[in-house]
């Protein structure tokens, strides 16, 4: 049960054909991964197998491509969120695909900022596709970094809304596909390293083309050592800094 050292502070262990096994996987491994959910129902079983765990860490989310279908369940989350210190996946989504629950998303994500803050403490992994700028206003509205920390996952946000995330407080975690080509890369380049942590996003990243597993997020080591132009140790030992900061962040 040796730590590697490695983060993937994003990654839907429940939903890999068997959860158990990937739990053993990160512990074996010596991977800290975040298991984030989608539904609070998957709750109870994250935490259940989490819990024993040195290596991994459950989640409460509603993620907002669900809320279309499932924001009654807020209140189960809301029941829920003394027992969780991460919270995510939740955030919103204004792609095409789900556009038109995107008013009942704001509402849901409102809601998770709102008792994130009144509960203090809560570090939320924050899902942002094609809606960072309404994302970032919303944080600044309802969840101050005094109150709660975010961290960005996959941000695909202009280069001005990623320093305004900076500004709020907000961490990064980067996954491979945010590292695929030089317009990404560049976006990834002009954050400041002491807010990044890595991901894989599992299983919906590829690695060698099948569903990326934590231990692949060595991958988004090697990429951001050669991208900052770091030694992969370098790298390595940021990312878990920065994952110790955050956890201590107790203001
Ligand atoms: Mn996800």
């Amino acid at each position: 049960m040796r730590s590697s050292g490695l983060v993937d502070f994003h990654c839907h262990l429940d939903l890999y054909p068997d959860f158990a096994a990937a739990v053993d996987d990160c512990e074996r491994d010596g991977v800290f991964t975040l298991a984030v959910t989608t539904t609070p129902k998957a709750w109870a079983r994250n935490q259940e197998l989490a819990a024993p765990t040195r290596h991994v860490r459950a989640a409460l989310g509603l993620h907002p491509q669900l809320v279309g279908e499932r924001a009654r369940e807020i209140d189960l989350w809301e029941e829920l969120l003394p027992n969780a210190r991460y919270v995510g996946e939740v955030g919103l989504d204004a792609g095409p695909r789900f556009y038109k629950s995107f008013d009942r998303q704001k509402e849901i994500f409102a809601r998770v900022l709102k008792a994130s803050a009144d509960a203090r403490n809560k570090i939320l992994t924050v899902h942002s596709v094609r809606a960072a700028k309404v994302v970032l206003d919303m944080v600044e509205a309802h969840l101050p970094p005094t109150r709660g920390r975010v961290v960005l996952h996959w941000f695909t946000g202009t280069a001005a809304e990623a320093r305004r995330a900076v500004d709020l407080g907000c961490y990064f975690s980067i996954n491979t596909e945010m590292l695929a080509n030089e317009k990404r890369s560049a976006l990834v380049k002009a954050l400041p390293l002491d807010r990044l942590l890595t991901e894989t996003d599992g299983p919906f990243t590829q690695t060698d083309n099948r569903p990326s597993r934590p231990s692949d997020v060595g991958r988004v080591l090697d990429g951001l050592a050669l991208l900052f132009g770091q030694e992969r140790g370098t790298v390595t030992a940021a990312v878990l800094d920065n994952l110790k900061v955050l956890l201590s962040d107790r203001e």
